[in-house]
């Protein structure tokens, strides 16, 4: 056992050395188009790394020793942040049997329990399609642990995570996504339950408080949130908040949130939204292309085929696989009401799409500031990848390709409160950058062409 133990610490320690000797290198790339995160853009520009940092941006004289790489022609940017994203779902079905239920091939207990001993599995996707930070707004507690073990592992992107979230919803709704051992979902029955959820989550270091829910309509969950939101308050922690309808998000602005996850999908927001956005310094997260990715998933199972790209093979097998045979779980469901319920759902998806766009659009004009969230692992948006569509939505609804180059990197560190390590190109914070062949600020698709990925001073290589 002893022998075992000594062998495992050598294993560390040559380990240990290997990342290390990666971030002590000196590297300096000379000549690319830079957009810094600020808003600024740096033509000829060079950026020097060392131990894993950014040295020197602009101007810089070539260190002696230092590996020098050629970007002419080529632009950089700092590394994207998915500001919403959630580890314990795969995204397809089988982690969300609530939307449609496969038990019968993927018991949801298996997938979970996988979830919860492999969120390795998406990091390659995450960091080859240039996303070097995600924020887990919600999942069980193993994803607040993701926070330590990710931050020391360059293969990995950085994490913030809120683990539990606290919910109106009846615990029979609920029970679908809980096991006997751990909780995705606290129903706040009693102020008591949802203030010992926020002690508990903070002392796990938890990055936020995510609330699934606001039900404006019944008085005493409102009584029991608002001593959540002050519980929230002493702690230190901050509130998240999933609602949709306007009233609902201005009552959530009212109790102090600081992150919004989703739209408003009702109605273009108003006056008083917008003030007590700014005041409350909130973000806002418009996830534009997840319902989509709903219905995406839905007509996979129907036999026509899954809509997503993923050029540089970025995507793990066991996801590849289990949506390349989604037709073969066809007969556990309803497929002719499903099928005939397409049109309606394309419909209401069109409505709800305009008036997301106007809302991101209205927010972004109006000095709120937007992150991009994906709310990857639902089904249909899946890890890594689909990080382009939602960037390429919010650029549809009228944002221009520069501005969406500050709100998918600072904007996303500051709501991950790591804006002091990275989200920008300047001295001192981490080199987490990314290489392109087309220029993002003149169309957000470029962030397609990611060529290589700097997390941390190592770099990964997308495309040869
Ligand atoms: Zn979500």
């Amino acid at each position: 056992m002893k022998r075992i133990l000594l062998l495992l610490a050598i294993a560390g320690i040559v380990s240990c050395q290997s990342t290390h000797q990666e971030k002590t290198g000196v590297t300096i790339f000379e000549n690319a188009t830079v957009y810094d995160g600020n808003g600024n853009k740096l033509e000829n520009a060079n950026i020097i790394v060392s131990g894993g940092r950014i040295e020197c941006v602009g101007e810089c004289d070539t260190p002696q020793g230092a590996s020098v790489v050629d970007l002419s022609g080529k632009f950089v940017t700092p590394g994207i942040v998915d500001a919403h994203v959630h580890f314990f779902q795969t995204g397809f079905f089988d982690s969300r049997p609530d939307a449609m239920d496969l038990r019968e091939i993927f018991p949801t207990i298996e997938t979970y329990g996988y979830q919860a001993s492999y969120p390795e599995r998406y990091y390659e996707a995450y960091l080859k399609s240039g996303v070097t930070a995600v924020y887990d707004v919600g999942g069980m507690p193993w994803s607040i642990e993701l926070q330590e073990k990710c931050e020391n592992d360059l293969s990995a992107p950085h994490v913030a995570a809120a683990g539990p979230l606290i919910t109106p919803a009846s615990p029979e709704r609920i029970e679908i996504f809980n096991n006997p051992v751990e909780k995705v979902m606290v129903h706040l029955s009693d102020a008591e339950t949802g203030k010992r959820t926020v002690r508990y989550n903070s002392s796990l270091g938890s990055t936020g408080i995510k609330i699934w829910g606001v039900a404006i309509d019944d008085p005493e969950f409102i009584s029991n949130l608002t001593e959540v939101a002050n519980e929230v308050e002493r702690t230190g922690n901050k509130l998240i908040v999933h609602s949709t309808p306007l009233a609902q998000a201005k009552a959530a602005l009212g109790l102090g949130a600081r992150l919004l996850v989703h739209s408003v999908e009702d109605q273009v927001v108003d006056e008083e939204f917008i003030q007590l956005a700014l005041e409350n310094n909130t973000y806002y997260n418009p996830t534009m292309i997840v319902s989509r990715g709903y219905l995406n998933a839905t007509k996979a199972v129907l036999g026509d085929g899954f809509d997503f790209q993923d050029p540089n093979r970025v995507i793990d097998d066991k996801t590849v696989k289990m949506i390349s045979e989604a037709p073969e779980y066809a007969y556990l469901v309803d497929t002719a009401a499903l099928r005939s319920s397409l049109p309606r759902r394309e419909n209401r998806l069109a409505m709800r799409d305009s008036i997301m766009a106007a809302n991101a659009l209205k927010l972004h004009q109006n000095g709120v500031k937007l992150v991009v969230g994906t709310d990857a692992g639902n089904p249909g948006t899946l890890h890594g990848v689909s990080i382009f569509n939602e960037m390429e939505a919010m650029q549809r609804a009228g944002i221009s390709a520069e501005d969406l180059i500050v709100i998918a990197t600072r904007n996303g560190a500051e709501t991950m409160e790591r804006a002091t390590d990275f989200g920008t190109i300047e001295n001192g914070k981490m080199a987490d950058l990314i290489v392109l062949e087309k220029d993002p600020g003149v169309d957000i698709s470029a962030m397609r062409s990611v060529l290589q990925v700097m997390r941390g001073g190592k770099m990964i290589q997308v495309k040869n």
